[in-house]
C-alpha cells in the first residue's frame, strides 16, 4: 500500500513558470563570427536539425516511454506543436496521472518477480539504485561500466541531457521513464523522483537513473544518494564524462596547461537562490592563472562577464561557448571575454551551452583570433 501511495504522486508542488514550448530554429552560421561547428565522429543517424537531447514534448519521447501510456491506448498524449501553449502545471498533471496505471503495474510484475526467485532462499534486501553518467552526449564517450549497467536495468529514468543516441543503446525490454527538468518547466518535482526511485528499488528492482554528464557535478546526484541511503537503499555512482572534459577534449582545450594555467573551477551560472545575480563567486573567481567552466550560465553570462572583469580578468581574456557539445549540431562561439555574451546573443545559442573562459582556449588549434595573448600563449606551449 505505501508503494502505491507513493506512486500516487501529489500535484501540490510548487507553481510553475509557464512553458516556453516554442523550439528554436537556428540562423545560418555567419561567416563573420567566430562560430564554427565540429564533431569528428558523424555516425549518428540524428538529423543536423533535430535536437540530439530529449525534448520534453517531443516524438521520440512520447514514442520511447510508450509503455507508460500503454493502457490508454486510445487517450495516449500526442505530441504538442511548438506553437501550442501550455498550460504547464496541468500537462505535468495530466502527463504524470496518465502514466500511474503502468507504473503501479510494472511494480507488481517486479514485485512477483523478486517473490518467485526467492522461493526457499533468505528474504532478499532491496534492489540496487546505480547513479550513472552517460556523459556529454557522444555515445562514445559512455563507459563501460556504464553499458555493463545500462543492459541490466529494470527501469531507467532518464533527464533531458541523456542524449538520444546513448538511449539508442538501452536494451529493447527494458522501461524507460523521462523525468528531465529543463528551466521554466519541471516535469516532475525532485522529491517525485526520489519517490519514484525508492518504490521500485524496494521492490528490488534494479533501477537506473541517468543522468548526463557526471552525476556529481551539477546534477543533484548528490541528493537522489542522500535521500536513498537514507532510506536503506544501496546506491552505487558510475561516474561520467563531465561537460567540461568531453568539451574540451573535443576542442583541444587543454584545461590546465604548464605556465598558463596551474586550476580549472567548474562554476554554475544559476544563483543560489534562484535569482539572476549568479555571482557571489565572481570576485574570487577572476584570477587569469585559472581557467573557468560555466555551467548553465547563458543566461547570466552578461553581468558574469563584467563582473569578472570588474574584479581584473583581462576584457581580451580568451572564451569560448559551446552548445551541444560532442553531438553532430555542436556549435561553437569563440570570442574575447568582452564581446562572448553579444556574440552568444547574436548566433541565439541556446541550452545546452558550455562557457569556457581562460586564457588555455587560445591553445585550441580552433582559436581564430590572432593576438599578441595567443601568442605569447603558443611560446608557452
Ligand atoms: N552533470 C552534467 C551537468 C549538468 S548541468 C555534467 O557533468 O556535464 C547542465 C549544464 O551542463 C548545461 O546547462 C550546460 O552548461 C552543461 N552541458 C551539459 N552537457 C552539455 C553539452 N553536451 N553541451 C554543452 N553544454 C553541456
Amino acid at each position: 500500500m505505501a508503494l502505491l501511495y507513493r506512486l500516487s504522486f501529489s500535484s501540490s508542488s510548487s507553481p510553475l513558470s509557464s512553458a516556453c514550448n516554442s523550439i528554436k530554429q537556428f540562423n545560418p552560421i555567419s561567416p563573420k563570427s567566430f562560430i564554427c561547428s565540429l564533431h569528428f565522429n558523424d555516425t549518428s543517424s540524428s538529423s543536423s536539425s533535430s535536437s540530439p537531447f530529449t525534448e520534453k514534448h517531443s516524438f521520440e519521447r512520447y514514442q520511447r516511454d510508450q509503455w507508460v501510456y500503454s493502457s490508454l491506448q486510445h487517450n495516449r498524449p500526442e505530441p504538442t506543436s511548438p506553437s501550442v501553449s501550455l498550460d504547464a502545471d496541468s500537462t505535468r498533471r495530466n502527463d504524470i496521472a496518465l502514466q500511474l496505471p503502468e507504473l503501479k503495474k510494472l511494480l507488481q510484475v517486479l514485485r512477483e518477480k523478486r517473490e518467485e526467485d526467492r522461493v526457499g532462499a533468505e528474504k532478499c534486501g532491496p534492489g540496487n539504485v546505480y547513479l550513472v553518467g552517460t556523459g556529454p552526449g557522444d555515445p562514445d564517450l559512455l563507459t563501460l561500466k556504464a553499458m555493463k549497467v545500462i543492459q541490466k536495468a529494470d527501469l531507467l529514468l532518464y533527464d533531458r541531457l541523456v542524449s538520444n543516441d546513448v538511449l539508442d543503446l538501452v536494451a529493447p525490454n527494458a522501461r524507460l521513464l523521462y523525468v528531465g527538468k529543463t528551466a521554466g518547466y519541471h516535469s516532475r518535482t525532485q522529491e517525485e523522483i526520489h519517490e519514484l526511485l525508492l518504490s521500485f528499488a524496494e521492490v528490488g528492482a534494479t533501477v537506473v537513473r541517468l543522468k548526463g554528464g557526471d552525476p556529481l557535478v551539477f546534477g543533484r546526484g548528490g541528493e537522489e544518494m542522500d535521500f536513498l541511503q537514507q532510506k536503506g537503499i544501496q546506491v552505487k555512482v558510475i561516474p561520467g564524462i563531465t561537460a567540461a572534459s568531453g568539451i574540451a577534449a573535443e576542442l583541444g582545450i587543454p584545461l590546465t596547461h604548464r605556465g598558463v594555467a596551474n586550476s580549472v573551477r567548474f562554476l554554475t551560472g544559476h544563483s543560489r537562490k534562484g535569482g539572476t545575480d549568479p555571482l557571489f563567486v565572481a570576485e574570487n573567481a577572476a584570477d587569469p592563472d585559472s581557467t573557468l567552466v560555466v555551467y548553465m550560465g547563458l543566461s547570466t553570462l552578461p553581468s558574469l562577464a563584467l563582473k569578472l572583469m570588474h574584479h581584473g580578468l583581462p576584457p581580451h581574456t580568451p572564451a569560448a561557448a559551446i552548445e551541444r557539445g560532442t553531438t553532430p549540431q555542436q556549435r561553437i562561439v569563440f570570442s574575447e571575454l568582452k564581446d562572448l555574451a553579444d556574440k552568444i546573443g547574436v548566433e541565439e545559442l541556446v541550452s545546452p551551452t558550455l562557457i569556457i573562459i581562460g586564457k588555455v582556449v587560445s591553445l585550441s588549434p580552433f582559436w581564430p583570433i590572432s593576438s599578441k595573448e595567443a601568442t605569447c600563449l603558443a611560446e608557452a606551449k
